[in-house]
């Protein structure tokens, strides 16, 4: 299998921008109409999620050995949208007509054999993952909203109790679903296990954003949400070994952090943890009542707080990574960074110049429209080119 061949193709047709997406439902849902009800209503927003993630998944293939918990995983999420072993194969051909149709004459049959060897490789390990799953998890938990705070106007802390356990590590995020819109999207727990297995998120509503607004506006405690298995393991404490850790959190990048700070607590403190906690202005720090309980209550922990205004005005505030780095040389410590794509991006190249290492850098940028597995710091730093963020 040419792996340069099918990057390169897959960039050409990422090039089409929207009309990729486009294409891609069309061919999809003429073909299969049955499978239009796993989508929402309102395909606004879906549109590019699917058909980008597929892209970049399947032309990555050769770090599928790296990719395969995460696939099993993401196998095991989709069975959120009902999907089946049956369905893989009408998606593979809509990704294919997708790929025919803008690359043309580029479309050969080496490459198509290619497309179809990799996207085979990928759906096999999904949908392996999905019938492991069957007997271990339901597809979704219902979840009920316990309590719902509004702590800025665009931010709100819920705190959901599953109908049944939900497992999760801190760090990892959450699929959650408002019934109403079908649209799942990602959400980071800011707790680590509780004895009553209730969940906390803080949520910041993105404007016109289909769920974000939902849940931070128009959700009280007693509705019902859906929630679906956690995913991924980039801001989980897996690979910082036992050392000391530096957390640099942008807005709600902050809850995943703080279920880091709960984590290491639980585990009894044996680590000094500083965390850096950013917000664009000083009545944007939502969370201050519950981080200086925990300040009180941990020596090992030690929280600065940081008013990096706007980040289209430089030179007038300081970012978190920069008062962070200004404070100290933290090279010998795991870096945990998560917020807005620029948030996410500026800490990485700033951390990276300043001489820090790949692996000692872990991090998760709130603003992807996707789950990206095995993000690397060029990843982050295109993205940044491509959009910018709010978070
Ligand atoms: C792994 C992961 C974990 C996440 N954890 C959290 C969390 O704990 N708390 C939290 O608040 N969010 C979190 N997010 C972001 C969240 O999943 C949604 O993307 C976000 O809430 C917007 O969803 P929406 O449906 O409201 O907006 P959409 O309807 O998807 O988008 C509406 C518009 O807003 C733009 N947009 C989407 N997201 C952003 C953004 N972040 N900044 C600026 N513009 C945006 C879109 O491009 C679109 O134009 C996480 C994302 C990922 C990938």
């Amino acid at each position: 299998m040419d792996v340069a061949r099918l990057k390169q193709s897959w960039h050409l047709v990422a090039g089409h921008g929207d009309q990729v997406p486009l294409f891609f439902y069309s061919t999809l849902f003429l073909a299969h109409p049955e499978v239009r009800q796993m989508f929402p209503t309102n395909m606004a927003g879906q549109r590019d999620r699917l058909v980008t993630a597929l892209g970049h998944v399947v032309s990555n293939v050769d770090q599928v050995d790296q990719l395969v918990g995460f696939l099993q995983s993401l196998g095991a999420d989709h069975r959120k949208f009902a999907v089946r072993a049956e369905h893989y194969p009408a998606v593979g051909e809509a990704l294919l007509a997708t790929l025919a149709h803008f690359l043309g004459e580029h479309w050969t049959e080496d490459l198509a054999q290619d497309w179809t060897a990799a996207y085979g490789l990928v759906a096999k390990v999904m949908s392996d993952g999905a019938s492991a799953a069957e007997n271990v998890s339901p597809p979704w938990w219902v979840g009920e909203v316990v309590a719902h705070e509004p702590r800025t106007f665009d931010i709100a802390v819920l705190t959901l109790r599953p109908q049944y356990l939900l497992p999760f590590e801190p760090g990892q995020s959450i699929g959650v679903s408002s019934p109403q819109t079908r649209a799942w999207r990602y959400y980071s727990p800011a707790n680590a296990a509780r004895s009553d297995g209730t969940i906390e998120l803080h949520v910041r509503a993105v404007p016109g954003g289909a769920v974000s607004s939902r849940l931070v506006y128009a959700t009280n405690v007693g509705d019902q949400l859906h929630l679906a298995a956690p995913l991924g393991e980039r801001l989980t404490l897996r690979r910082a070994g036992a050392g000391d850790l530096l957390l640099l959190a942008g807005g709600t990048g902050w809850g995943p952090l703080k279920s880091l700070v709960e984590q290491v607590a639980a585990e009894g403190g044996g680590r000094r943890v500083d965390v850096y906690v950013g917000a664009r202005s000083r009545t944007e720090f939502y969370d201050v009542d519950a981080i200086e309980k925990l300040v009180a209550s941990y020596p090992w922990l030690r929280v600065t707080y940081v008013v990096n205004g706007d980040p289209s005005r430089p030179g007038e505030f300081t970012s978190v990574v920069d008062r962070a780095m200004a404070d100290g040389d933290w090279r010998g410590r795991h870096v945990f960074a998560c917020g807005s794509d620029v948030m996410v991006s500026s800490a990485v190249s700033g951390l990276t110049q300043a001489g820090y290492h790949t692996g000692q850098l872990h991090y998760e940028a709130l603003g992807g429209q996707w789950y990206a597995p095995g993000q690397r710091v060029g990843d982050v730093q295109e993205q940044r080119a491509a959009d910018g963020g709010t978070q």
